[in-house]
């Protein structure tokens, strides 16, 4: 019978070819999971502790679907997004690290200030339910087509305990008449024929929160044109967009009679983020 100690460095060794650049991290992240144990507790285990055969086959069949491709947060079930533990599933895209540029210039400067916030095309919910969790006397809700999605943003909302409303609407149909003062969106927004698409992690997430359209700009056009009617005079809009699309961003919003256009720059150097704002409403 193998220890779990031999495991590890076995599965360490057949890991090596992963992409992600932490095979062992991401070996140990999967032992967490199957074992039910914090790292902590995995990595103080009897170097003489056996593994039972069915937590080594569960371990080995989840490396396996993670060496094919699958994200690792399919495989846990969770992705940690600004500190929050979120459920995530494949009828969501797995959270981003740069998305959290998105909610740190969405805070804005005054916490006391009881602001409305809408995320158009919420998924997981991870944007709503940061800008809850550091704004509580805000109003935040979600938006989504897809239903399954906000059947993980509504239980992720549970879980944390935080009081953020998800509604089913096609961009801000559903919200017709509603207003904000900060709307924010991380719309699908590589054009369909990027062969990334059909890379590793990103095959496996749904083409509905990826993909947008010839050129990709067909989420990021919908929410812009569609915010207008939705903003308090003086109230920004904050995108989420492709490394390249920062200039055609500012475009659509200078159009859309924004003005105050910045464009923000993630941790990798991209161009990641821009925003607008809209007066004379
Ligand atoms: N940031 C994602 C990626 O390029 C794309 C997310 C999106 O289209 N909104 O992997």
């Amino acid at each position: 019978m193998t220890t779990i100690h031999d495991f590890i460095s076995r599965a360490t060794r057949s890991c090596a070819a992963l992409d992600a650049g932490h095979p062992a991290q991401e070996v140990w992240a999967l032992g967490c999971h199957v074992l039910g144990r914090p790292l902590t507790k995995l990595l103080a285990s009897d170097p003489k502790e056996r593994i039972d055969p069915q937590d080594e086959a569960r371990w080995t069949e989840l490396m396996a679907r993670r060496l094919q491709g699958e994200p690792l947060a399919y495989l846990l079930g969770t992705a940690e997004f600004w500190s929050l533990s979120l459920r995530v599933s494949p009828d969501v895209l797995v959270p981003r690290p740069e998305t959290e540029l998105l909610v740190e210039h969405a805070l804005g400067t005054s916490p006391s200030q009881a602001l409305r916030y809408a995320d158009v095309g919420t998924g997981s919910g991870a944007i709503a339910l940061a800008l809850k969790k550091e704004r509580p006397a805000a109003f935040v809700v979600g938006l989504d087509k897809s239903h399954k999605a906000l059947r993980v943003a509504q239980a992720n909302a549970q879980a944390l305990g935080l009081d953020v409303g998800f509604i089913a609407s096609d961009w801000l149909a559903a919200v017709e008449g509603a207003r904000f003062d900060i709307i924010v969106s991380n719309p699908p927004y590589i054009h369909c024929a990027d062969p990334c698409l059909t890379a590793d992690g990103l095959r496996y997430e749904p083409s509905l929160a990826l993909v947008g359209g010839e050129d990709g700009l067909d989420g990021l056009r919908a929410v812009i044109v569609q915010s207008g009617s939705h903003l308090n005079d003086g109230g920004r809009l904050l995108l989420e967009h492709g490394s390249c699309q920062g200039p055609a961003t500012a475009a659509l919003l200078r159009q859309a009679g924004f003005t105050a256009i910045r464009t923000y720059t993630d941790l990798a150097g991209h161009e990641r983020v821009t925003e607008g704002t809209l007066h004379g409403r």
